[in-house]
């Protein structure tokens, strides 16, 4: 199996040149409009293209307000900011994720619970959140705690795992009734759409990464989603140091971050996002090709969820066990074939071993067998 996994990745790619994971494309306008950045001399914090892109967000994912952020982690630490997460407060979040997630959060001086991942999503699962809350924390007037200790618990953050969007629905209704903040990190999920509204748009706030693996790219770069235009706003106005508009003056009314994305940056987002619809016809067609490949035989494709639409950012297969997942490694790296693992779970991380968590079967189920394949777009032959 093996070796037909090998020559059949060859064959998508039509080369015997190494293959990475995730090679980002520029196929558009990417190398006018930087040239038009260096020509303005607006090649830093300000500019045309950091509005553009922004509004080209907004139209796209249609949330309420997006803003520019440095990176994605910045994007996140934000969101969280603005959910009034404080240091000493707890979040609840998947192992099963990048470990930007728990660093935003640990910024704060929160800390993470971790609650499991269903296996159709690869993200939060709602039975375990409610399973969780059910056992473990309790409401008053101020909101959510845990009953150990009463740490307050402010916010709920799933992950969309490799562009496969969480069971939103059942998600908000349980952080409506536990009176809970949804945040999404929505990193590897532009593109991808729950009931047709764009993921990182149903919950309170929302995190959009453009770092280099990820379908599109600015270089570095990272995007909030506001659902309302005044909490949007006010995080442009936190995120760009707290500035008072003046011509000359220098006032910032409270502390700010510095997580402006560079005009430079927002000027390749711009062109990226005029090829966003091919990327994602691309992907699906990619996607369906190693579906078909693995049917029928003892390697399961992750494929969208009911009623979603995926951007396939990365294709994923669960091997049969552990045993063949790690051959499959050793022979597909060894033939300049790039595939990896999943992220090392981060209860098993020395930042966040002690965290508090629910029971998390299903996560480490899939941390020993799944796989993820390459998946960039395929250069136009
Ligand atoms: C890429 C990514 C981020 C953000 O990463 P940056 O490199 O800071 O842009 C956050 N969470 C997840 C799950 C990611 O995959």
């Amino acid at each position: 199996m093996n070796a037909k996994i090998i020559h059949f990745v060859r064959q998508l790619y039509q080369t015997n040149a190494a293959i990475p994971l995730h090679a980002p494309r520029f196929i558009g306008n990417e190398q006018r409009y930087l040239a038009d950045t260096i020509a303005s001399t607006f090649v830093s914090s300000v500019g045309k293209y950091v509005d553009q892109f922004e509004q080209q967000i907004e139209h796209f994912t249609g949330c309420g307000k997006a803003v520019a952020t440095v990176n994605g982690t910045a994007a996140l630490h934000s969101a969280l900011y603005m959910a009034g997460v404080q240091a000493g407060d707890l979040v609840i979040t998947q192992p099963l994720t990048f470990v930007a997630t728990c660093n935003a959060l640990y910024h704060m001086g929160a800390e993470p619970v971790f609650v499991d991942v269903s296996a159709t999503t690869l993200s939060l699962c709602p039975q375990a959140l409610l399973n969780f809350l059910q056992q473990q924390a309790a409401t008053d007037a101020q909101g959510c705690y845990l009953k150990s200790n009463g740490q307050r618990i402010k916010a709920v953050m799933p992950m969309h795992t490799f562009g496969h969007p969480a069971a939103l629905d059942e998600l908000l209704q349980i952080c409506q009734q536990w009176q809970l903040i949804l945040v999404e990190d929505a990193a590897e999920s532009l593109g991808s759409f729950y009931k047709g509204q764009h993921t990182g748009t149903l919950g309170h706030f929302g995190a959009l990464s453009f770092n280099g693996n990820k379908i599109i790219t600015t270089g570095g770069g990272g995007m909030l989603l506001c659902a309302s235009a005044t909490d949007g706003s006010r995080a442009k106005h936190l995120t760009t140091t707290a500035k008072v508009a003046h011509r000359w003056q220098f006032y910032h009314d409270e502390p700010g971050f510095n997580y402006r994305l560079p005009n430079l940056n927002a000027a390749l987002g711009c062109a990226q996002m005029e090829s966003l619809e091919y990327f994602l016809q691309q992907k699906r067609e990619l996607a369906m090709h190693y579906k078909a490949f693995f049917a029928g035989s003892d390697y399961q494709f992750i494929d969208e969820p009911a009623q979603c639409s995926s951007n396939f950012w990365l294709n994923a297969v669960l091997c049969p066990d552990q045993q063949r997942r790690d051959d499959l490694l050793q022979h597909s790296n060894d033939a300049g074939v790039m595939t990896r693992p999943v992220w090392q779970l981060m209860h098993q991380l020395p930042a966040f071993k002690h965290a508090v968590r629910g029971p998390l079967q299903c996560a480490e189920e899939l941390a020993l067998r799944l796989i993820n394949l390459p998946s960039s777009v395929p250069e136009a032959q």
